[in-house]
């Protein structure tokens, strides 16, 4: 900790500057480099946020034996710089009390405006303003200000209302008036008195009359605000340390509320929606900072193209415009002028678009802020690559600028952002796959399929997906489930096709019986209108109408961008010649990971799946296989075309038996009938498949080992669709993948079958092919014994879903039920599913990696579950020196991306 605590700034000195962040906080770095930079600034002092941890250890008394006398010291600066004395009852120096941290919280700190005002000043304010209703206005904002943050004077429960607004209600009902603006200095003046005993009343204390005493007052409630509920809530979601404290700023107040010719508003460097390179922004004419936030008014645009456009959408006319909104370059032509070259200078000396807030007092303009503005994920990409193309950043900063899953907003369908504010939000879920839905519910995947036969858009309402609901899916708008995480089946198999998904929604009960679902106590039925948003995890009443996105060259740029920097390649999950056409059109240059399982649900195969798990030996199984061959032979070659040239890893089956097998005692009878066997014989072997433990039972290569034909017709399958392909002038790269293996000797016993079933088909065919054997890593065995296997394996995949699941002993698909409370109480910093936990996880998918190479130096590694498409588990995949991450079609851009940002920032 350094000694010095408190930096001024102003015209004549100013010692913070930019990149002070960590003990100034953005605000009060940025108002001091704007003073640096010569802009107009009320002047004033901030103290730093190290002083916060003081408070948070030691208390209030020892905050002040800290910086008192830097604290004097820098008020006595304030009052030179202004000319006013701090306490004063001729001509009082007001300041403002503002929080403000490294990161920005908007809105989650307190802030005291009118501080310096008492019984005598307000006196003072009336002369020297000449404004005797502004005076009181301000001291009468400034105790209920007070009051609340500082003196903690709120609503005795939540059912009431704010103590100091039916004070003001009281006092409007008496003169029947309607607004603040109607009451005369004697109801401010009565307001006052009012506010005062009710503070005396309620607190048994007075409000202080002594500046000093409140100015301290009000530092340690800034300080205490640090701790308030809603500011730890907003810095767990954003991985803000508490550690960090904020900063207080002390400033000299303007006034934008001294009549016609002061006004206060914010503006932006470039459009924050769109990115364009237009300055924008709103302003109210006589009015206070507070104003514009809380939207009483309807504020003004700054430019007048910016007002053109305003009037067309709100349908104002032009004369209307003119005269009732003007804009601020009509209106006060000269300040419109200032502040435009002050937000060029200010986004020239950012190198980034910047959003600013300024005050008018009487024709005099001040800055009082500016930051680095929140944006779009359009605005991100858009304003990145002008910036870019203008010399204004290099293109590491360009790359560096976009936050990657913020492409998600680009790819996906939206809603209409207007449309969006007025929709009924019904219930909130997991944001398993983003984009924008809406449909009529429906709750059965048949039934998906007929309604979209006959031209409605439906939304696919389940407890929780199967297999078996693959097709109602993927005709449905989007996903709705009650259960379920984000990597729960619905989750996985919606961002594989790029379909909206919201799972988990748990307060939504799905009563399929009754083609129902209730939530807070209203009934939806089949057929009514839901819309979801996948990116929030919002589920919205009625139809929310969407659009589509706009892959504009921006983004093409961007990626092209990408590609020179980034060492990881991205390949896509595919299962299907559609979703590998997808991700080659987003850059995927393979598939990592081919289910082969999700394609054993198309049409009608599932019968012959089912045939081929009820048979009662081995030719009975071989029988129904070679119904399924052609079909898997088929999927294969659509894949290869679809990826000619570029490697296609294909998984040998990998669920549980029982999955194939209907549940409930209906579809057991109907699938009797249709197989011509009896209700018992389907049930008792129903029944003898159930496990207690799928996920850890009889699935992976235990099925191959188990039933070694089915390993025999998949890797037929794969090699007869590859030498069709070659025959047809189409180059495959073949890949077979083992899965689920924990030891050599697994993968020995399938990779053997794979090997003479090619030999087998070569002779037949009198032709070859390349193609490759390996593994996934996906046990903690099969990463402890990786040089084992690395010896016969020529690739491995890491499934850092199982291995996720297995190393923290996890059920991915029961999280839901205690993971929210881990993550609420710290036991893990973020969802392990989500984003690979380094230090447990990410040993094993190192040691591994490193174990591989030791016996087979060039050994392909890549990832292929759910984290090859989160952007810290691919930093991490980088610093691990894999050579590839596969994701879902839909988040392969993302991957290339931060495949880009990892090897910039690991330079
Ligand atoms: C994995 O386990 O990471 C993986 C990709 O396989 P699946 O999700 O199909 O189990
Ligand atoms: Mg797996």
């Amino acid at each position: 900790m350094s000694n010095k605590f408190v930096y001024v700034f102003g015209p004549s000195k100013t010692e913070g500057a930019a990149d002070m962040k960590d003990r100034l906080g953005g605000k009060g770095a940025n108002l001091a480099e704007m003073c640096r930079l010569g802009i107009s600034v009320p002047p004033g002092l901030t103290i730093s946020a190290e002083v916060c941890t003081v408070y948070t250890e030691q208390g209030a008394d020892a905050v002040r034996k800290l910086i008192e006398s830097e604290v004097l010291q820098g008020v006595a600066f304030v009052e030179k710089e202004m000319g006013k004395k701090f306490g004063d009852a001729a001509d009082p120096l007001l300041v403002s009390v503002r929080s403000g941290s490294r990161a920005s919280m908007p809105g989650m700190m307190d802030t005291i405006l009118n501080l310096g005002l008492n019984d005598e000043a307000v006196v003072g304010l009336t002369n020297k303003s000449g404004n005797e209703r502004f005076a009181w206005d301000s001291y009468r904002r400034f105790i209920q200000m007070y009051g609340d943050v500082v003196m903690g004077l709120k609503p005795e429960s939540k059912e009431d209302h704010d103590p100091f607004e039916v004070i003001i209600d009281e006092i409007k009902e008496k003169k029947g008036v309607e607004l603040d603006t109607q009451l005369e200095v004697a109801d401010l003046k009565h307001m006052v008195s009012e506010f005062k005993a009710l503070i005396r009343n309620r607190l048994g204390r007075e409000f202080p009359n002594n500046p000093w005493d409140q100015l301290w007052g009000a530092i340690m409630a800034v300080f205490q605000s640090w701790d308030n509920d809603r500011a730890k809530l907003y810095r767990k979601m954003n991985d803000i340390p508490d550690s960090w404290g904020t900063a207080v700023n002390v400033q000299s107040m303007v006034f934008g509320n001294l009549g016609d010719h002061s006004g206060t508003g914010v503006a932006f460097t470039r459009d924050a929606a769109s990115g364009e390179d237009i300055f924008n922004g709103e302003f109210l004419v006589n009015a206070q900072g507070e104003d514009v936030v809380a939207g009483i008014r309807t504020p003004q645009q700054i430019t007048l193209e910016g007002s053109r456009r305003w009037a067309q959408l709100a349908q104002v006319s032009e004369e209307d415009r003119r005269s009732k909104f003007p804009s601020l370059e009509e209106l006060m032509p000269e300040i419109y002028q200032q502040l435009l070259k002050t937000e060029t200078a200010l986004e020239n000396h950012y190198k980034d678009m910047q959003d600013i807030e300024f005050t008018i007092q009487e024709g005099k303009l001040w800055m009082l802020q500016t930051r680095s503005a929140k944006r779009t994920g359009a605005a991100m990409v858009r304003a990145a690559m002008e910036m870019l193309q203008q010399g204004l950043i290099d293109e590491k900063t360009a790359l560096l600028r976009v936050t990657p899953d913020r492409l998600n907003e680009l790819l996906h369908p939206v809603f209409d952002r207007q449309a969006v504010k007025s929709a009924r939000s019904i219930a909130h879920g997991l944001p398993a796959s983003p984009g924008a839905a809406t449909g009529q519910i429906v709750f059965f995947a048949d039934e998906a399929e007929e309604w979209v036969a006959k031209g409605k858009t439906v939304i696919l309402v389940r407890q929780e997906t199967s297999p078996e609901d693959l097709r109602g899916m993927a005709v449905a708008k989007g996903i709705l489930t009650a259960r379920g995480g984000m990597t729960s089946h619905a989750a996985v198999v919606a961002r594989g096709m790029g379909k909206c998904c919201v799972s988990g929604a748990g307060s939504v009960r799905v009563d399929p019986k009754a083609r129902t679902m209730t939530v807070g106590g209203k009934v939806y039925k089949e057929g009514d209108w839901v819309s979801l948003d996948g990116s929030t995890g919002q589920v919205y009443e009625g139809q929310v109408p969407t659009k589509d996105a706009d892959l504009s060259g921006d983004f093409g740029k961007l990626m092209e961008l990408a590609e020179r920097y980034k060492r990881l390649a991205v390949r896509a999950n595919a299962d299907t010649p559609e979703d590998a056409r997808v991700a080659r059109n987003f850059g995927a240059v393979g598939i990592g990971l081919c289910r082969t399982e999700h394609m054993f649900f198309e049409g009608d195969r599932i019968k012959s799946v089912r045939e081929m798990i009820l048979a009662q030996d081995e030719a009975g199984r071989r029988k129904a296989l070679a119904k399924l061959l052609p079909m898997q032979r088929g999927d294969f070659e659509g894949i290869f075309k679809a990826m000619d040239g570029l490697p296609v890893t294909i998984r040998l089956l990998d669920p549980p038996l029982h999955e194939f097998l209907p549940h409930d005692e209906t579809n057991q009878r109907e699938m009797a009938k249709e197989m011509g066997l009896s209700y018992e014989e389907i049930k008792n072997r129903v029944d003898d498949l159930h496990e207690a433990n799928p996920m850890m039972g009889h699935r992976g290569c235990r099925l191959g080992i188990t039933y070694p034909e089915i390993t025999e017709m998949q890797a037929r399958a794969i090699i007869e669709a590859a030498l069709n392909c070659k025959a047809q002038g189409i180059n495959p790269k073949v890949e077979i993948m083992i899965p689920l293996v924990g030891t050599v000797r697994e993968f020995n016993a399938q990779a053997k079958v794979i090997r003479s079933t090619a030999e087998a088909v070569f002779a037949e065919r009198k032709a070859t092919i390349d193609f490759m054997v390996g593994t996934m890593i996906e046990t903690p065995r099969g990463a402890l014994v990786a040089d084992s296997i690395g010896k016969q394996a020529e690739f491995f995949s890491f499934g850092t879903n199982d291995l996720t699941q297995m190393t923290l002993g996890f059920s991915r698909d029961d999280i839901g039920k205690f993971l929210p409370v881990y993550l609420k109480d710290g036991m893990y910093e973020q969802d392990p599913f989500q984003s690979i936990d380094q230090k447990g996880v990410g040993q094993l998918v190192q040691m591994a990696a490193q174990k591989g190479r030791s016996v087979r130096a060039n050994i392909k590694l890549g990832v292929c579950g759910e984290h090859g498409g989160d952007p810290a588990s691919i930093d991490f995949f980088h610093r691990v020196g894999l050579d590839y991450v596969s994701c879902s079609p839909f988040r392969v851009p993302i991957a290339r991306l931060a495949a880009a940002q990892a090897a910039i920032s690991n330079k």
